[in-house]
């Protein structure tokens, strides 16, 4: 396909504005699916990506369309729209001389409306504004098309008018992107360099990669190389998505499809890679390559101990298709044998957990999340602490240093005070405040990440009626005063109950688990104290009082075959006790007091 025919785009969004809506419709007008194979969200693949609503996975999609007797391909490329995800957002939007700017006609600017733009600019590409939903009785499109035309520069008038879900103003949006969007340029005889965008493990194909060709071409059998790693494959196949995968003669300047080597791992095939010609390899790489970078870590424990070699084994066959998730065994006096595992953010952890539980079918304890820290001991040694239990103690300690966001907050300007409350409690700086409109106010703030990644929304959602919108992005560490609060029962540390926190919140913590806990676990035949720790210095305290438990005194005498039974539940009942010195605790009461309610 020549360049001068091709536009590449993606659609940036806050998260349900209506994204895969529109993309579903552009499937649908494009002809790429027929009507009776539409399901909805065609491109949201994985199960979990359909029942939660969310795009994790970004895929590319190919579809014809006419305008005035010239047949172009649009390329599609979905991004994923939440925060944990941003580097493949960047990559996706790297891939494309042009985005789609979708605001949802009755809510206008949010966070990631503005950080996606951001990205977007950052990489150059022609902006195309359009307000989605406006088949809505609430949409206000004069409203919001003018905040549009007021942030990206421009005429209220050039903002498109769609709905999703009626399909209006679909057709004029595909020939706008067409007329607004620069068709691809690069060198076709330079030797061969595209960008990996994504790349997805399929049980039968093995790693399939997404790829954005900018010089050259590739073609089925050559030998490709990797130019991060240096790694060599030969091309089994190589084609583009409409909407099914279609083997092709090959992918020259600005085509944009998947390739298919039969590596296994996608580490192999990382994303922001760049790929080339082993015979006649380009000498500079496309750049932007990064690591993914783990941000959130938990211990994973099987709920049956037996089960830790099957998740050793989901683990290893989950990570084939995400080169984010990192893992590596633990143990814990309290929970057993397990994994340490590192997420991108509180929503990687879930959906990886969901899909450990569902996927494999095993029940699983995660302990509270925490983030990292960076310890620097007085004899100037450095210690990165992924697990409270192992953060160093003693006078040693000479610098904690934390992982630190920048947060930008939407939100209705009445809110205001609110918000800065809110930031404030959370160890927040300030660092400006803007009005988009008369009544909307844009707040950024450099936060702790512990102190945002866990309740923050939820609270900043409750505080302003579910009006503010929040981005964040990772920035630097900064050190402050972190201490380790332990928790111990009967004198007995119990791991999985450690805590890295402020100073000033060590006590509220303290009190607050040794509470749960004594509320959780049951009475023994002694007293049991539990208390909470900084170093030797107790700072909280509860007692569980001691109970003469005496399970046959019930029975007075007699009936010999209850007391059997009777015995025998309570041994039941003991193999899901777990032993902290001498103090038996139902593995429930871990669970509990673990999970964040
Ligand atoms: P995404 O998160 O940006 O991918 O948003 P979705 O496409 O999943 O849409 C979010 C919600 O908005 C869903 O409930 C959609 O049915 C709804 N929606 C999307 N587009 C429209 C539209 O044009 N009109 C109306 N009324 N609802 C829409
Ligand atoms: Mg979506």
């Amino acid at each position: 396909t020549a360049p001068e025919i091709i536009r590449n785009f993606c659609i940036i969004a806050h998260i349900d504005h209506g994204k895969s809506t529109l993309a579903d419709r552009m499937l649908q007008s494009t002809g790429v699916v027929q009507p009776r194979d539409m399901k909805a969200q065609y491109l949201d693949r994985m199960d979990i990506e359909r029942e939660r609503g969310i795009t994790i996975k970004s895929q590319a999609v190919r579809m014809p369309w006419e305008v005035d007797g010239t047949a172009y391909a649009l390329n599609m490329i979905d991004t994923p729209g939440h925060v944990d995800f941003t580097y493949e957002v960047s990559r996706s939007l790297a891939a494309c001389e042009g985005a789609l700017l979708l605001v949802d006609a009755a809510q206008g600017i949010e966070a990631q409306t503005l950080a996606n733009l951001y990205l977007a600019m950052e990489n150059d590409l022609t902006i195309i504004p359009a307000l989605n939903k406006i088949d809505l009785p609430a949409a206000q499109p004069e409203k919001y098309a003018e905040e549009l035309a007021n942030l990206i520069g421009g005429d209220p008038e050039d903002v498109l008018l769609v709905s999703g879900k009626t399909g209006v103003g679909v057709e004029a949006l595909l020939d706008r992107i067409v007329a607004d969007i620069p068709a691809p340029v690069g060198v076709p005889d330079a030797p061969a360099r595209a960008m990996i965008f994504d790349s997805v493990y399929d049980s039968y194909r093995g790693v399939v990669t997404y790829v954005r060709v900018v010089d050259g071409a590739l073609t089925p059998r050559q030998r490709i190389q990797m130019m991060s790693t240096r790694a060599s494959h030969e091309l089994l196949e190589i084609g583009v998505i409409s909407p099914e995968p279609n083997p092709t003669k090959g992918l020259g300047v600005g085509e944009v499809g998947y390739l298919i080597t039969g590596v296994k791992d996608v580490r192999q095939s990382k994303v922001g890679d760049t790929v080339t010609d082993l015979a006649k390899p380009a000498t500079e790489s496309l750049g932007g390559y990064e690591d993914p970078k783990p941000m959130v870590f938990s211990g994973l424990y099987p709920l049956d101990g037996s089960d830790y070699p099957d998740l050793r084994d989901a683990l290893d066959k989950l990570k084939l298709n995400d080169a984010a998730l990192v893992y590596e065994p633990e143990t814990s006096a309290a929970l057993g044998f397990g994994f340490r595992c590192g997420f991108l953010g509180l929503l990687h952890l879930e959906i990886t957990r969901d899909r450990l539980e569902r996927e494999f079918n095993l029940d699983l304890i995660s302990t509270a999340p925490n983030v990292v820290y960076d310890v620097t001991m007085e004899d100037g040694s450095e210690t990165v602490v992924t697990n409270p239990s192992e953060f160093p103690t003693g006078g040693k300690v000479a610098e904690v240093r934390e992982p630190m966001v920048s947060a930008t907050i939407l939100a209705p300007s009445d809110f205001v005070g609110a918000i800065m409350e809110l930031c404030q409690a959370r160890r927040g700086q300030l660092g400006g405040m803007d009005y988009l409109s008369e009544d909307r106010v844009e707040l950024r703030y450099r936060l702790p990440l512990a102190e945002i990644v866990f309740d923050f929304f939820d609270q900043l959602k409750s505080k302003t009626r579910g009006y503010a919108s929040l981005d964040w992005k990772a920035d630097g560490e900064e050190a402050a005063d972190l201490v380790k609060v332990d928790i111990l029962l009967q004198g007995e540390q119990v791991d999985a109950f450690s805590a890295i926190t402020h100073r000033d919140k060590a006590y509220s913590y303290g009190v607050m688990m040794t509470g749960k806990l004594r509320e959780l676990i049951p009475r023994q035949q002694f007293e049991v104290p539990i208390q909470a720790a900084i170093g030797s210095r107790i700072i909280a305290r509860e007692n569980i009082r001691a109970i003469r438990k005496d399970v046959l005194a019930k029975c007075y005498g007699g009936d010999i075959t209850r007391k059997r039974k009777l015995l025998e539940k309570q041994k039941e009942g003991k193999k899901r006790m777990k032993m902290v010195g001498r103090v038996e605790v139902p593995q429930e009461a871990f669970i509990a007091a673990l999970s964040s309610d």
